[in-house]
């Protein structure tokens, strides 16, 4: 650990990408002179009908970020009691249920795809279910056949979080048209930001207006208020940022491929490390690099993360600890961890690596140096 690793500068596990700024002042520039700030205003409405033509999907709805439309989705179909959700995931999944009062039932995920495990979910059902909510885990498509093929059992709805799926596309369209309704989040570490934001995809118009409704305190004209609705509502400021991100973005993922394969390339060379997510292409937008450190490797997995963050390399456990171990969850039943074998060891093995568009070559092979020599030279 020579003490010129040490002077280097930081690499984070992501760098948001953004426009040139010149590209966004002449838009700031409009909303100032409109002074129509938020409430649906022209940026917002532009930004809608983009992403509707760019994700290939009938209507969104936009928000001020994902766990507000995550609130709203449930909110808006009136789901209640209890859903079957994954543990592997991001906090906010299971906490937009507590926020409409419905009660988690964890199932685990499937052992390579790190998604819900739709073998399992059957035997979670019982008279109060009445959704799933799975997770596009690293944006790789849930197996949306047999989720489907349950719910039309069981009558059951089905919401995604698909947070991470931003543009993935399967030979069938895109992904985001499964289910009744998808929520994207546009957070800033995510593939596709606003800073911060979101979006509910729904399939008809008396949905999304039901869903505009809702993100609206439940306004439906000036003087009358249908439901307890929150306010979700995006601003224009980062309506107007999305619609300029929206020109970039097909750059900015052919970079996160190319990236994404030379990880590929490296890792294939050393024992003991493998890629989560098949080759870099179709079927996932490369938002993130997970890998699985394996009893193969010199170290474990928490101690490679610590070996690279000494060398300046600012990894994540994405996702560690696994949700229903948060001490609101951990009491129910299904959150048992003899009942959750393949999230468990995930939560264990799993190490995000930096991936972000404009990750130098130079920066990544830092990254994969450290990873082939572990123990230094
Ligand atoms: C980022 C994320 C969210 C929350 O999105 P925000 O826009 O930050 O509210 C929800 N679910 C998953 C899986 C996420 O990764």
């Amino acid at each position: 650990m020579g003490s010129s690793e040490d002077s280097q500068p930081p690499i984070y596990v992501t760098r948001p990408q953004l426009p040139p700024l010149a590209e966004f002042l002449p838009m700031l520039e409009e909303v100032w002179n409109s002074r129509h700030l938020t409430n649906g205003g022209p940026f917002h409405v532009r930004f809608e009908q983009a992403l509707c033509e760019y994700l290939d999907v009938p209507h969104i709805c936009l928000f001020a970020n994902a766990t507000l439309a995550l609130v709203t989705a449930l909110q808006a179909l009136r789901i209640t009691g209890e859903v079957i959700t994954t543990p592997y995931s991001f906090v906010a999944t299971s906490h937009a249920l507590l926020w409409n009062g419905i009660k988690p039932v964890f199932v685990d995920v499937d052992g390579r795809t790190m998604n819900l495990d739709p073998e399992r979910i059957e035997a979670a059902i019982t008279p109060q279910t009445t959704a799933i909510m799975p997770v596009h885990c690293y944006g790789q498509p849930c197996d949306v056949a047999a989720i489907e093929r349950i719910a039309d059992t069981y009558n059951l709805r089905v919401i995604y979080d698909a947070a991470h799926a931003f543009g993935v596309r399967t030979p069938a369209g895109s992904i985001l048209n499964h289910g009744d309704l998808s929520v994207i989040s546009f957070h800033a570490t995510k593939v596709f930001n606003t800073f911060e934001g979101g979006a509910i995809v729904c399939k008809d118009l008396k949905t999304k207006q039901r869903i505009d409704h809702l993100k609206n305190f439940g306004f439906v004209d000036e003087v009358t208020v249908v439901a307890p609705g929150i306010n979700g509502k995006m601003s224009e400021f980062n309506a107007a940022l999305g619609l300029l991100q929206l020109q970039h973005v097909g750059s900015a993922l052919a970079a996160r491929q190319r990236i994404a394969q030379r990880y590929l390339a490296a890792i294939a060379e050393v024992e003991g490390l493998s890629p989560v997510l098949p080759e870099a292409g179709e079927g996932h937008n490369n938002g993130y690099f997970p890998i699985r450190v394996l009893p193969a490797y010199p170290l474990s997995r928490d101690a490679l993360y610590e070996r690279l963050g000494q060398a300046g390399i600012h990894t994540r456990r994405y996702f560690y600890p696994l949700i229903s171990s948060f001490p609101m969850y951990r009491g129910l039943p299904s959150a048992a961890p003899a009942l959750l074998p393949h999230a468990e060891l995930a939560a264990q093995q799993v190490l995000c690596l930096p991936i972000y568009p404009d990750l130098s070559e130079a920066d990544q092979l830092r990254v994969i140096e450290v990873l082939r020599q572990p123990a230094g030279e």
